[in-house]
């Protein structure tokens, strides 16, 4: 069984829709020599589409993966402007996001939707980061608990709890992300505890093995104090993951923070 000492951190960088050819070559320039050389941390980069085969060419070299921020639902077919799992896959994507808040929010993503797109890119052997986490009213309802198990729900309903914890899950509290507000360590700290523990309840080993990162305005201050709780297994990064300074200091503090 593993314990928060034996599960590897990991640090995933989702660019959303910023970056360019250039952009990304000078970032990644930057970034990759350093970040390459930690052995404690897996880290993954999520760039827009267009540019995932640049950046898996650039990646080449490196243990660190590429992954994608959305997929279609659907395997392949009449589905004019989506992207399949296999079209990751065959792209170099080890990791997609599945359910992140701003598809939620901004494209009407469903609990029903994100267990599908869950389901399909294991399928296409994909694995699938399952992002999770309760809008600012619904905190103050004192909802968190009830909203993020109902989201992980969605998805155990459909494909089960072992197909569950071959994903990731990532608990970003939408009121934290891209705003500069971080849930405390403490926040997000009962939140990871209150996952693993449902966790627990679907299957006992399921509870120590599933690697759970935290989201939300993670930055370089931060960063440390979180990866040192005993169940956030590292962190998704958004407008951090932009600045080559930033990301090399959080990917470093989740080196430091695999306990010995
Ligand atoms: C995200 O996009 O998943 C995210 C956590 O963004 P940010 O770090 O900018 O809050």
């Amino acid at each position: 069984m593993q314990t928060s000492s034996n599960r590897k951190k990991m640090v995933i960088g989702n660019w959303k829709m910023n970056g360019s050819s250039t952009a990304n070559a000078s970032l990644l320039r930057s970034v990759l020599p350093v970040i390459s050389r930690f052995e404690n941390v897996e880290i993954a980069l999520c760039p827009p589409y267009p540019y995932l085969s640049a950046v898996a060419d650039l990646l080449d070299d490196s243990e660190v993966a590429l992954g994608a921020q959305n997929l279609s639902a659907e395997l392949a077919g009449a589905h004019t402007g989506e992207v399949s799992a296999h079209m990751l896959h065959d792209n170099g994507c080890r990791f997609v996001l599945v359910g992140h808040s701003e598809r939620r929010a901004l494209y009407a993503e469903d609990d029903a939707l994100v267990a599908k797109k869950f389901s399909t890119a294991l399928q296409a052997g994909l694995i699938p980061v399952l992002c999770v986490g309760e809008t600012f009213a619904q905190r103050q309802a004192g909802e968190t608990q009830a909203i993020v198990t109902s989201q992980l729900s969605a998805v155990l309903n459909a494909v089960g709890v072992d197909d569950l914890v071959k994903g990731v899950i990532a608990y970003e509290p939408v009121w934290a992300i891209g705003t500069g507000e971080t849930a405390t360590p403490e926040q997000a700290q009962a939140v990871h505890r209150h996952i693993r523990q449902w966790l627990a309840t679907q299957n006992h080993a399921a509870r120590a093995d599933c690697r759970i990162l935290y989201g939300g305005s993670v930055k370089a201050d931060n960063a440390e104090q979180l990866f040192l709780q005993p169940d956030i297994d590292g962190g998704l990064i958004g407008g951090a993951s932009l600045d080559a300074m930033s990301f090399v200091a959080i990917c470093s503090a989740a080196q430091d923070k695999t306990a010995a």
